[in-house]
């Protein structure tokens, strides 16, 4: 996989940020799978779709880009907040692939995708109404809040400057696919809870006690809930036949 912008095809550009557009889309264009089926190159929809950048010929998956120079920090700046909100509860809600690179040289730094299923009102921040100065004074974006997404939920194909192999890609996009069937923000939000405290452990074999020690963390974020325990077992339950996790014996668990 080439790592390097095609800097001779953003001579013709003037402005710093389409410059950029030109030399980030055309990488994409040229250099992603699809995470989804495999299938070698995505394509690019024609400029100013409202709802996604790419999308894959082979199985429809839509994909929006976002890229940044520099170290890609803890959020990223998206569009209006009020149709951000809508996009979630949305079927056409695309995948979202994240560019970051080095300007100095025009390499790619890292690249990943976050599938659309890790995308919950958590992690979209409200920024502050425009000025009324301004020509669109009043409007409101949002912040994608990426410390809130999962590690699951980042997918990287390029880290550090190294790609990662495409099986493993392909692997992990496969394994949370379960979460788009749950189409209630509340279950999946359960789902995105456990899995969290999973990571948060930061081990591959865990018990249930393990688990158990975020009872009043998870009290505190599902307050009207009265039988935290018997919920963090039967989320288990559901994560074991999703295959995310192992059961190993009575109260051991392996992630996978
Ligand atoms: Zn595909």
């Amino acid at each position: 996989m080439k790592l390097t912008f095609e800097k001779q095809l953003a001579t013709n550009y003037k402005s710093a940020s389409q410059k950029a557009r030109i030399l980030t889309e055309q990488w994409v264009d040229n250099a992603i799978f699809c995470p989804n089926c495999g299938k070698l190159n995505i394509d690019k929809y024609p400029n100013n779709q409202p709802v996604a950048d790419f999308y894959c010929s082979n199985c429809r998956e839509e994909y929006e880009l976002k890229s940044k120079q520099g170290v890609i920090g803890t959020k990223v700046v998206d569009g209006a907040y009020r149709t951000m909100l809508e996009r979630l509860t949305s079927s056409n809600n695309p995948n979202f692939f994240l560019l970051n690179y080095d300007l100095s040289n025009l390499e790619v730094i890292n690249f990943l995708v976050i599938p659309k299923h890790f995308f919950i009102p958590k992690i979209i921040e409200k920024r502050k109404p425009l000025a009324a100065t301004v020509r669109r004074a009043g409007w409101v974006g949002c912040n994608i809040l990426l410390q809130s997404i999962l590690q699951t939920g980042k997918i990287f194909f390029i880290k550090n400057r190294q790609a990662e192999p495409k099986e493993k890609v392909l692997a992990e996009w496969q394994k949370t696919l379960f979460l788009r069937e749950e189409r209630e923000i509340s279950a999946k939000g359960w789902l995105l809870d456990i899995m969290r405290s999973i990571e948060k452990l930061g081990k591959r074999e865990f018990t249930l006690d393990d688990i158990y020690a975020f009872e009043k963390e998870l009290s505190a974020l599902h307050p009207d809930n009265k039988h935290i325990k018997d919920k963090i077992r039967q989320q288990l339950q559901v994560l074991r036949d999703r295959g995310y996790l192992d059961f190993m014996s009575r109260g051991y668990y392996r992630f996978t």
